[in-house]
């Protein structure tokens, strides 16, 4: 294939599994950053925040700055700036607070709102029934309901899994009888904002995860090409699809 200009990576299962590398992933990352080729990071998790994925990356030897990391927050922040929308109810944890809040987004616990434009709504591990009854009161009484993403769980090192955003998006979607809009992938939107700013065309840029439904479908979704890693979810390739075993084969 000839070279992209920009690398987009997911994270859990791409390029660590919980504290660990993904094999190789500090080399391949290290030789496209020397070689000079935009590297960003796309995660659905809400709850990431760049400086705590920065440090994380730099303790495995994996080259990374803040602003490289996009997650399912910004996405949010950016619907709701370019909507007009200034000031949400939120349920997730510090980092959606703080993300949103760092993008000129003011969001407040939506226990201690009585009413919002948005509601948006992350992986929150102290998630309560006053929470979820918050949220059925915002949505009822005019809020959009937004969700950082779907995702059903949250992989952990060993093998284990803890419910996503995606368990709780569900209990509000139930609750509300209201579908959400869906910021994170397999939604095209994180695509595009990780290429602003750089003068990079989406079709210039390769999306490489190590699922379907989220990255690969994420990047099919935006015009994106797309390179499926064999290091997390998925176990084969299918007949003609882009991908290899490790991110190696990304430098030939
Ligand atoms: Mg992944």
């Amino acid at each position: 294939m000839s070279r992209p200009r920009a690398y987009l990576f997911d994270l859990d299962g791409t390029v660590y599994r919980g504290s660990e590398p993904c094999p190789y992933a500090a080399d391949v990352l290290g030789e496209l950053c020397r070689e000079g080729f935009v590297v960003r990071y796309l995660t659905n998790n809400s709850a990431a925040r760049p400086d705590q994925v920065t440090h994380k990356l730099h303790a495995m030897g994996i080259p990374c700055e803040p602003e490289w990391v996009i997650s399912s927050t910004h996405v949010a922040a950016a619907w709701c700036l370019s909507d007009g929308v200034s000031q949400v109810a939120g349920i997730g944890e510090i980092g959606l607070f703080q993300t949103l809040n760092d993008a000129g987004v003011e969001a407040v616990p939506a226990e201690e709102c009585g009413s919002a434009e948005a509601l948006v709504v992350g992986i929150c591990r102290s998630f309560t029934y006053a929470m979820m009854s918050a949220g059925l009161d915002l949505v009822r009484g005019g809020a959009r309901f937004i969700a950082t993403n779907r995702d059903a769980t949250y992989p952990l090192e060993g093998g284990r899994f803890q419910p996503g955003a995606g368990a709780l998006v569900a209990s509000l979607e139930t609750c509300t009888g209201v579908a959400p809009l869906v910021m994170g992938k397999p939604e095209p939107a994180m695509i595009s904002l990780a290429l602003s700013g750089t003068g990079i065309e989406v079709s210039e840029a390769l999306m490489v995860g190590d699922r379907r439904d989220t990255d690969i479908a994420c990047g099919l979704a935006a015009g994106c090409p797309t390179w499926l890693v064999l290091t997390g979810v998925e176990t084969q390739l299918m007949p003609g699809e882009s991908g290899s075993d490790d991110l190696r084969e990304l430098l030939k």
